[in-house]
């Protein structure tokens, strides 16, 4: 809070104003918090039942409708089936399908795949947030990335050093930042968006630094970095003054990297963070699916292609808190007279077998190579073709190495361990299986936008200055895609965007 006791706020990526309300780099765990205590009182009064340690791995429908789900217990490893008259997903985005992001290691796409394989459509999957300020990947045996906050975008400067020279004597160890005089470096967004500076949206910065890294300006000792400088605002405001907005944040950069970061820049670069794409929702937060609603980050709903800084957890919130408790109390109005649902029913049965099979193919596979090096392989694939930068041959290229990923993961995976134990192994099989179908989907996705847009950057459509170009004329739709029963080529439909009373038109951060 600000000294009178309202709630703090400052600005944000894409923002010139300070609006946007924070709690120190801690937000997201603080809304969490609330979230989780408000679960845990409805827990207590016995309105809710928490089955903990499941993994949802199938969605049942009976007569067109989601009647429930089927889970796996990760302890005992039961199949159990879960009946209901509606049935929410609200398990969270897919980055990690690029094996190395920001989320949670936990995080996937099995959930939203078991709707969409069930009808629920899939809208503009392969639109996705890859954040500027990540500490950098340091090795290929690393299995995650982190998050340094976009706040620090506020009081940070970001450069890199202007002249080759001075890129190799950092990279051989012979001078530190500090050393390159003012003149000699390169506040690449400073110069490129005056009116923005270091505060553009997300995607404009994380691509500048590809770009700047690409050219062979990049830092560190991998040469894939930028810096983030803070002495600039340390002189002017004073080290206490830092300490107090960014204290926490600082004192995980230096666990993390073993360095100061009151002494010397920050090293950062681009990291996979959020996935706009999900699946289709209406307004009431319905997939196409009669009674399977979608909150949160698993839906495709309100950031387009691109999303700006603290939006997700508004949407999570606004869809948790004051959407869905109104729209689900229309559509369960009408289930009144439908009486509990019997998980005896021959649906139920069929899709507990058909989990039951699947999880002993897995196991069957007996091949040589572990999930883990499949899911690292399929991250590669997906971030060198379908991440910052796309293009029709990539992307082309990117569907054949998938395809035979594919294949490889059905006949060379190697799962230890059994099918009635805790098995995590088993538990991640299944998720980079799903993870291998959603890239394919991904892809085929931004194949067939032929523009560039937000976080969908396709390399052969850009301005002369290298700016995103759209194309509102043929592009200014949702790409809907319908996974065809017996076929491994889905359908793609078109939801028109309209705008009534506001004109499309392009922003300029320069
Ligand atoms: C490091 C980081 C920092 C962020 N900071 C901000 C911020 O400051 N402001 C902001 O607006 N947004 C931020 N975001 C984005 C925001 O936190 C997420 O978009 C948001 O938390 C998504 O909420 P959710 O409830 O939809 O999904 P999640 O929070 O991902 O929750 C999904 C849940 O579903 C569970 N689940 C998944 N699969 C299964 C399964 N098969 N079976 C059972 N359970 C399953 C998961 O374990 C998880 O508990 C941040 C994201 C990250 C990763």
């Amino acid at each position: 809070r600000e000294y009178g006791g309202l709630l703090a706020n400052r600005s944000f990526g894409g923002a010139q104003v300070s609006r946007t309300f924070y709690a120190r780099g801690q937000t997201g765990q603080q809304l969490l918090l609330g979230a989780y205590g408000a679960l845990n009182r409805q827990i207590a009064a016995g309105t809710v039942t928490l089955f903990n340690r499941r993994d949802v791995l199938d969605t049942v429908l009976v007569e067109g409708k989601a009647r429930g789900i089927i889970a796996r217990n990760l302890v005992t490893g039961e199949i159990e089936r879960h009946g209901a008259h509606a049935v929410v997903m609200a398990s969270g985005g897919y980055g990690n399908v690029f094996y190395l992001s920001t989320n949670a290691m936990g995080s996937n796409v099995t959930p939203v795949w078991s709707a969409y394989r069930k009808g629920a459509m899939m809208a503009n999957p392969s639109f996705t947030q890859i954040h500027p300020t990540c500490i950098p990947v340091h090795g290929d045996f690393q299995s995650k990335l982190t998050l340094m906050s976009e706040s620090l975008r506020n009081d940070g400067r970001i450069w890199v050093p202007a002249y080759k020279k001075d890129v190799e004597r950092l990279r051989k160890g012979e001078i530190k930042p500090s050393e390159i005089a003012e003149s000699d470096r390169d506040y690449y967004l400073e110069r490129r968006y005056p009116a923005f500076g270091n505060l553009v949206p997300r995607d404009v910065a994380s691509r500048a630094a590809k770009e700047r890294c690409d050219a062979g300006y990049g830092v560190g000792r991998t040469g894939v970095a930028v810096y983030l400088d803070f002495a600039d605002s340390i002189k002017r405001k004073g080290r206490d003054t830092i300490e107090a907005l960014y204290g926490n944040l600082f004192d995980m950069y230096r666990q993390i990297v073993a360095e100061d970061p009151y002494e010397t820049p920050m090293m950062i670069y681009p990291a996979v963070h959020y996935t706009m794409g999900g699946l289709w929702v209406d307004y009431e937060l319905m997939t196409t699916v009669s009674g399977l609603y979608a909150i949160g980050e698993c839906n495709f709903s309100d950031h387009g292609a691109n999303r700006l800084g603290a939006s997700a957890l508004m949407q999570g919130l606004a869809d948790g808190y004051f959407i869905l408790p109104s729209t689900i109390s229309r559509y369960l109005a009408d289930e009144i007279h439908t009486p509990r649902i019997d998980t005896s029913s021959s649906e139920f049965t069929l899709a507990a077998e058909a989990v039951g099979d699947r999880l002993k193919k897995l196991l069957n596979t007996k091949g040589t190579q572990s999930v883990e090096n499949f899911h690292r392989r399929l991250g590669k694939i997906m971030w060198e073709y379908c991440g910052m930068s796309r293009s029709e041959e990539g992307l082309a290229k990117a569907l054949e190495l998938l395809a035979a990923l594919k294949e490889e993961y059905r006949t060379d995976m190697r799962v230890p361990g059994g099918l009635d134990e805790f098995n995590p192994e088993l538990e991640k099989a299944w998720r980079v299986a799903d993870f291998i179908e959603l890239g394919e989907l991904m892809v085929r996705d931004a194949l067939q936008r032929r523009e560039s847009c937000g976080g969908h950057f396709r390399e052969e459509y850009q301005t002369p200055e290298g700016e995103a170009l759209r194309n509102d004329d043929e592009f200014a739709f949702v790409a809907l895609w319908e996974s065809l029963m017996g076929s491994d080529q889905p359908a793609m439909h078109k939801e028109p965007l309209e705008f009534l009373d506001i004109k499309l038109s392009q922003r300029s951060y320069k």
